[in-house]
């Protein structure tokens, strides 16, 4: 039967209502706490090279944008509201622009303001670098050895970014003895190879390999991060040794779907 609700009746309908509110805020903020602080461990998902420690990062960081500018491989981005990290902090997603390197002298960590890159520590491995190949020479360096270059390469070292790890050898082409023909990358990304002058689109550039090794091949850390390690029978497998810096170089590259190769962040980052 109709007729005008009665006083209980309002009443009940006003509890439902306002326990079905707070019901969905509840779970509504949990799944949101969830998302942002649970599923911090993304591979491939880095800050940029040389940032302090996570706690520190989160005081440290002004959101200013200044890196996400100056990279000339736009690799640093600023975290959206869906993507896991704190709104607005810098991170790098190796899946789509790996950092690699090609800036020279880590300039995100040299523009950022307030240290939560730090440039301090590229600065001192660089000087180190040049203070031991004085020593070496004995105060003369020659002609033919090229001092920045050598800096650059310790800069690189102390990048610490993450560490690669291959997700399953099963995934990998040259754990089946398979080579690889096709584009350098499957999307439109920056890359500068070891020894060039020169950036490349890597969706632009055809690559032909007996035994896939473009993770090995593109490294910008070389031979003491990753080689790759014939397991017998015309197999190969990459080994990912100290040297690996994280910086994401092989996860971009690999051409398998999913990746064989993925970067581990350093630490849980929120
Ligand atoms: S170090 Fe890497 S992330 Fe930083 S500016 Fe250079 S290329 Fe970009
Ligand atoms: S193996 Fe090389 S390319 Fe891959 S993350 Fe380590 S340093 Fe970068
Ligand atoms: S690029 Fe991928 S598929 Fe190729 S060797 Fe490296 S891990 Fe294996």
């Amino acid at each position: 039967m109709g007729g005008k609700p009665t006083t209980t009746n309002r009443r009940q309908f006003l509890k439902a209502t306002a326990t079905a509110i707070v019901s969905l805020t509840v779970v509504g903020s949990a799944a949101y706490y969830l998302r942002d602080k649970s599923s911090v461990q993304k591979t491939g998902i880095l800050r940029p090279p040389g940032s302090v420690d996570e706690e520190d990062f989160l005081y440290a960081c002004i959101k200013c944008g200044l890196c996400v500018q100056i990279c000339p491989v736009h690799a640093i981005k600023l975290a959206d509201w869906d993507a896991f990290l704190s709104y607005g902090t810098p991170y790098i997603d190796a899946n789509v622009q790996a950092c690699d390197f090609s800036c020279d002298a880590i300039q995100c960590a040299e523009t950022c303001p307030t240290g939560a890159i730090d440039f301090q520590i590229f600065r001192r491995a660089g000087d180190r670098a040049y203070e031991q190949l004085l020593k070496q020479y004995g105060g003369q360096i020659p002609p033919d050895v090229n001092p920045f270059e050598i800096q650059i390469m310790a800069m690189r070292r102390v990048a610490n970014m993450g560490k690669a790890v291959i997700t399953d050898p099963q995934q990998c082409l040259a754990y089946h003895g398979k080579g690889y023909s096709g584009p350098l990358g499957k999307h439109h990304a920056l890359l500068r190879p070891p020894g060039s002058k020169e950036r490349i689109d890597i969706a632009e550039v055809h690559v032909e390999r007996e035994i896939c090794d473009l993770c090995v091949a593109y490294c910008p850390l070389g031979s003491e991060a990753i080689e790759l390690k014939e397991i017998g029978n015309g197999k190969y497998l990459p080994e990912i040794k100290d040297g690996c810096v994280g910086c994401g170089v092989c996860q971009m590259l690999c051409p398998t779907d999913p990746k064989a190769i993925v970067v581990e962040p350093r630490e849980k980052l929120a």
